[in-house]
């Protein structure tokens, strides 16, 4: 099983696209299933006016959903991705978080930024924005040259934030990832989001616990391949 998240797909870099699908190609459909857990695409401005501009990605979900099963999962830039995306690119889209089994082992996936609970700012925004109705609203009412318009002022405001805010505010709180490996009795964890790739250990009531986080692919790309035999391994890709 392959996951891999915080592609950041955008027209601007249409090399790491091309490395994106040239790897779904190449590995999806030796897969048993692949797992995109949230931001694969740096922005998502709702399927009616983002389809349209990622439509080689689409048809490579498409072409590979014949061998393989994808999963998605919305990050905090595209928590727009609806059913039209879905039913375009054949993938299921999961609600966050998840429990999976891989192999035998019960595992939890999540884009991540539910576990960064020291940015109290940015979790008052999350609510804000994943609730139902204030993005029916977005959607329905804001036209959409407008929408456009908003996300930049918006990422603008989100860079300039990031520099402000000390790096550990952006990493996930520990207390609240055992809290999670307990509350869901995995002693497995896959997520994104922070942008630093690694394992990690924590202690809870199920024993020794590993929290695997992928990377992203600004520069390069960055995947977890899991066999029943290994078990998780982090990879990372170069850009030729
Ligand atoms: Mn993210």
């Amino acid at each position: 099983m392959l996951f891999a998240s915080d592609m950041h797909l955008d027209p601007s870099r249409p090399e790491i696209t091309q490395l994106f699908i040239d790897y779904l190609n190449e590995h999806g459909p030796k897969a048993d299933a692949v797992y995109l857990l949230g931001d694969l695409f740096e922005v998502w401005l709702g399927d009616k006016v983002s389809l349209g501009d990622y439509e080689d990605v689409i048809a490579c979900f498409r072409a590979l959903s014949q061998t393989t099963t994808l999963f998605v999962l919305r990050g905090n830039r595209d928590f727009l991705l609806g059913e039209a995306f879905a039913k375009a690119s054949r993938v299921t889209l999961l609600n966050d978080p998840q429990v999976v089994d891989l192999y035998g082992t019960p595992t939890l996936i999540t884009h991540g930024d539910l576990l960064c609970t020291d940015d109290v700012n940015y979790q008052r925004y999350r609510k804000i924005a994943t609730n139902r109705a204030v993005q029916w609203l977005a959607l329905n009412l804001i036209p959409d040259r407008k929408k456009r318009e908003i996300a930049r002022n918006m990422r603008e405001a989100s860079k300039r934030a990031q520099a402000q805010k000390q790096g550990d505010i952006m990493d996930v709180n520990h207390d609240e990832v055992r809290h999670w490996f307990n509350r869901y009795t995995v002693s497995q964890m896959i997520h994104g989001h922070t942008h630093r790739p690694g394992q990690h250990q924590y202690d809870t009531n199920m024993g020794t616990a590993q929290r695997w986080v992928l990377g992203d692919w600004y520069t390069q790309g960055s995947v977890i391949k899991v066999t029943a035999k290994a078990g998780p391994e982090l990879q990372q890709l170069a850009l030729s």
